[in-house]
C-alpha cells in the first residue's frame, strides 16, 4: 500500500456522481457502455460512486433512438436525431431540478463527455447544417 493509499484508508467516505455509462452499466443507446477502467480502479480506492443516467431516469430505454442537440429560436434543445420533434429537453431539466438535493451529498460529479445530456462541455451542438462543438448536455447543464 503506497503512503497516499494508507492516507486515504482512514478518510470518511466522500462520494461522488458518475455517469452510468462510464462504470460499465449497459445504459447507451445502443445497449452498450462506456467503462472506464481509470475511474473504476483507480477512483474507486478513494471515492464512493453514486450511478446516474438521465435518459434512463426519464424513461427513455435501451435501445433507444440517439439524441442530439440543436439551435433553436427557443434555444438549444435535446431531440431525436431521426425526429426533432421529439424534445426531450424539458424531461431532462425537471430530472435535475428533482435531483437538487443530490449536490449536499455528494463532493463532485464525473460526466460523461460529449453526450447530450450528460456532457459538460464538447458536445456536438447543430445549427442547420453547420456543427460546433460547443453544446453543453442538458442535464450537466442544469
Ligand atoms: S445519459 Fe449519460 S449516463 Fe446515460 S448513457 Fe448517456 S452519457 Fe451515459
Amino acid at each position: 500500500m503506497s503512503d497516499f493509499d494508507s492516507i486515504y484508508a482512514h478518510k470518511p467516505v466522500i462520494q461522488i456522481g458518475v455517469s452510468s455509462c462510464l462504470l460499465g452499466e449497459k445504459v447507451r443507446y445502443d445497449g452498450g457502455h462506456k467503462q472506464n477502467a481509470y475511474i473504476i480502479q483507480t477512483l474507486g480506492k478513494y471515492f464512493e460512486f453514486k450511478s446516474f443516467c438521465p435518459e434512463m431516469s426519464i424513461g427513455l430505454g435501451v435501445p433507444r433512438e440517439t439524441l442530439r442537440i440543436i439551435e433553436t429560436s427557443s434555444g438549444h434543445r435535446c431531440v431525436r436525431v431521426i425526429d426533432s420533434s421529439f424534445d426531450v429537453t424539458d424531461q431532462l431539466t425537471q430530472l435535475a431540478d428533482e435531483q437538487r438535493h443530490w449536490p449536499s451529498g455528494l463532493c463532485g460529479y464525473v460526466f460523461k463527455k460529449g453526450s447530450p445530456s450528460c456532457g459538460i462541455g464538447g458536445g456536438k451542438l447543430y445549427r442547420g447544417e453547420h456543427i460546433s462543438l460547443d453544446a453543453v448536455g442538458v442535464f450537466a447543464k442544469r
